[in-house]
């Protein structure tokens, strides 16, 4: 259900739990590369919907390294300012029968629930009718089936998963009250017309629950492109939440470079005594997403940065 004929939107998502580090300024670059490379728009988004993982300033502190940085764009939507939104999408599901509530506590799920794709996978408690006895029905429940969902990933091929067997019944609020990161994010990615989503490999598998919820809401599938996340020196994810360091904005070109060469771009080394116009300009220019097909993660330090 792509609709190519919308003009190419991209965004940039991050969620304000700490300054921009090395891997999320990789995000940014990729995602905005591919806008510039396609004469897109490039939105940012600030992803603002999980209070207790952020960190006060953090928003701003990214909005800034980015425009420090030479990345063109609007003031941002914060998602804090659209609960309403996702509270209304969520009743109507439930109202429709697609959604229902649930009062299972975690510690019950993991007694009953099997390990999953994405998450423990829920064995169905609440689909009648929650009982509400001992615990309010906070959490709501995406009724899902043995529908396979697929799609083509630019970067990593052909994806399928049968999502009631390999996810299960996924959650659109959190048992906290708070809207789930796939409700907000599928209904905003649908707001804002976005075309392509561009983002790490981590969030591979969040994008079949996010297929779902965009088809059963009658909306039109973005493309998607998975690149390879960062690694630190553990092999694990580069995440601002375990406190990889902040990008230093008076590096900016230097950052950019190291990003770009990171995307296996092979920026000229003529680019680093370049302005941060011209080495944005070489990027709309010669940017190619091919080299990283097939890459599901990779080390900064096995990069050569020339
Ligand atoms: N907000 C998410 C994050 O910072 C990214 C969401 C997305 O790109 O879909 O990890």
């Amino acid at each position: 259900m792509t609709d190519d004929a919308r003009p190419y939107r991209g965004r940039f998502a991050p969620s304000p739990t700490g300054p921009l580090h090395f891997g999320s300024l990789v995000a940014a670059v990729a995602s905005y590369a591919q806008a510039l490379a396609n004469a897109g728009e490039w939105l940012v988004r600030i992803e603002d919907i999980d209070p207790p993982r952020e960190m006060p300033g953090a928003a701003e502190a990214i909005i800034d390294s980015l425009r420090a940085h030479g990345f063109e764009f609007d003031p941002p939507e914060y998602q804090s300012s659209r609960l309403a939104v996702y509270d209304r999408v969520i009743e109507d599901l439930v109202a429709a029968g697609a959604a229902y509530p649930c009062s299972c506590s975690r510690k019950v799920l993991l007694k009953t629930a099997r390990p999953g794709h994405a998450g423990l996978i829920y064995p169905g408690t609440c689909r009648n009718g929650a009982d509400t006895r001992r615990r309010p029905a906070a959490a709501v429940r995406l009724r899902t089936d043995a529908a396979v969902i697929t799609f083509q990933d630019r970067l990593q091929g052909p994806q399928s998963c049968a999502i009631g067997a390999e996810i299960g019944d996924f959650l659109l609020r959190r048992g906290d009250g708070l809207v789930a990161y796939q409700t907000a994010v599928a209904v905003d990615d649908a707001a804002q017309g976005i075309t392509e989503v561009v983002r790490g490999t981590d969030l591979l598998d969040a994008t079949f629950m996010q297929l779902q919820l965009l088809t059963i809401l009658g909306r039109p599938h973005p493309e998607y492109a998975h690149f390879p996340v960062v690694t630190g020196p553990d092999g694990r994810k580069l995440a601002k939440q375990s406190g990889a360091t902040a990008i230093d904005n008076k590096n900016n070109k230097n950052n950019i470079l190291r990003a770009l060469s990171f995307l296996l771009q092979q920026p000229p080394a003529t680019l680093k005594t370049a302005s941060l116009s011209d080495i944005w300009a070489w990027t709309a220019e010669n940017w190619d997403f091919s080299p990283l097909c097939g890459l599901l993660s990779q080390s900064e330090k096995s990069i050569m940065v020339q």
